[in-house]
């Protein structure tokens, strides 16, 4: 899912009409005090990253005054959350809080609702998993109409809202199901939305994830490929979300793993299928290889787009090996990939990558033509001093035996290692 930070989530939302703080984002300390500075009064300082619990994980920082805002930043960009760095805060303005609330909109699939759902909590702030159920409200909400007002106005009396509140609730959760709407949303959660002393209702922190189908329809989002990353999109990501976006057929998914391009046993990693992405792993963890990509080229594509994925899979400089792994039966026709592979392999082995270990393993529907496509195909390259010479074809036999094939890999690639060593390379 193509997810927003918090202040781009509050960006969109501010757009929409809603009540947000008033702020900024900085991605350093400097700025950080040149905001609150402008804000002029006391802010609250929040590490932007893909996570909840922030609170909890020190990067929320209300301060006084822009020396204090300086200093919070500070720490917030030294730390870490869940292995991600902090690059961005967001000043803004500190709210004075009566009460918290929660409220998210999200996808209800159980068969008798199939529409958006409101969930709403006097019992805002805290994880909505530690919520008790009674104390969380939900609505389904007419997928053309949008939340009526008069649901708005029982889901709030159901959760307690005082009478003479209901319709500044109802009005204030009607306008987010319409933002919802608008920017087609999977989620939207406001975690917590809060009243001011004043008895104005805020947005205090905001979850707005996409759905990815609908990314196409919205160019002012500027999201570059619609899937759920880990972070800023790579080379490689872009390379192979193009390959995704310019042909539907089957799966052709390419995506960066953090591989550095420097260390060893890193094997460019090309699995068939999850269960097989799954099994992949194994052979490689059980003897200390490592992925340098993660790939997936299931769903019965067509040769072109294994063709295209195979290419970039191989083309990663510095990798030790190269893993076709069709575990499991993928039940799509095998020759496809026996030809792109065929195709891949003749054009990058003699010019690029001279005996580079190949451990293919390609079981499934039409398996044996696919072997025979394969060692036909590649029979010239696996002499004894080809650039095919580590090229190693399997088949059925070998589709749970993980462990032979990591050991495979493992043995061809300590071969090519100390081959390249002793040539200087
Ligand atoms: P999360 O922990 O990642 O969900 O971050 P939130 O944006 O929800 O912030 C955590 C908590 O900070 C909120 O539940 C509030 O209780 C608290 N908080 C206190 N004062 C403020 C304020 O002025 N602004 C904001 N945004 N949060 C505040
Ligand atoms: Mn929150």
């Amino acid at each position: 899912m193509a997810k927003f930070l918090e202040y781009q989530g509050k960006e969109w939302l501010r757009k929409a009409g809603l009540p947000v703080p008033q702020g900024r984002v900085a991605s350093t300390h400097e700025e950080a005090k040149t905001i609150a500075e402008e804000i002029g009064k006391a802010v609250a300082v929040k590490g932007q990253v893909q996570a909840g619990g922030r609170g909890k994980a020190g990067i929320v920082k209300l301060v006084n005054t822009p020396e204090e805002a300086a200093a919070a930043a500070a720490e917030i960009f030294a730390k870490n959350v869940m292995g991600v760095p902090v690059n961005q805060v967001l000043v803004e303005e500190k709210l004075d809080i009566k009460k918290e609330y929660y409220c998210s909109f999200v996808v209800n699939g159980a068969r008798e609702a199939r529409s958006p759902m409101l969930m709403f909590s006097t019992e805002g702030g805290m994880d909505i998993e530690s919520v008790p159920e009674e104390l969380l409200f939900k609505v389904n909400i007419d997928p053309i109409n949008g939340l009526q007002i008069y649901d708005a106005v029982d889901v709030c009396a159901r959760a307690g809202i005082p009478a003479q509140d209901l319709s500044k609730f109802a009005s204030f959760l009607s306008k987010l199901s319409q933002a919802y709407k608008k920017y087609d949303c999977q989620t939207l959660e406001i975690n917590p939305f809060i009243m001011t002393g004043s008895g104005n209702l805020v947005c205090a922190d905001c979850k707005m994830e996409i759905d990815n189908s609908s990314v196409g329809r919205h160019p002012e989002f500027g999201i570059s490929i619609a899937r759920d990353l880990p972070g800023a999109p790579t080379e490689l990501d872009l390379i192979g979300w193009s390959i995704e976006e310019t042909d539907a057929r089957g799966t052709g998914f390419l995506m960066n793993m953090g591989y550095d391009e420097v260390s060893p046993g890193y094997i460019g990693y090309h699995p068939i299928g999850g269960g097989s992405a799954m099994m992949g792993l194994d052979a490689l963890n059980q003897v200390g290889l490592k992925p340098a990509n993660y790939a997936d080229t299931s769903g019965n594509p067509v040769g072109s787009k294994i063709y295209r994925v195979a290419k970039c899979v191989l083309s990663q400089p510095n990798i030790d090996g190269y893993l076709l792994g069709g575990f499991m039966m993928a039940n799509q026709e095998q020759w496809h990939h026996a030809h792109a592979i065929v195709k891949v392999l003749r054009e990058v082995l003699p010019t690029q990558k001279s005996g580079l270990p190949c451990v293919l393993l390609l079981c499934g529907n039409r398996e044996d033509e696919s072997l025979e496509i394969l060692r036909n195909g590649l029979a010239d390259l696996m002499t004894p001093d080809g650039p095919g010479k580590r090229i190693e074809i399997y088949g059925k036999e070998y589709v749970t035996d993980t462990k032979f094939i990591g050991q495979r890999l493992l043995a061809l690639s300590k071969e090519y290692r100390a081959e390249k060593e002793s040539q200087g390379k």
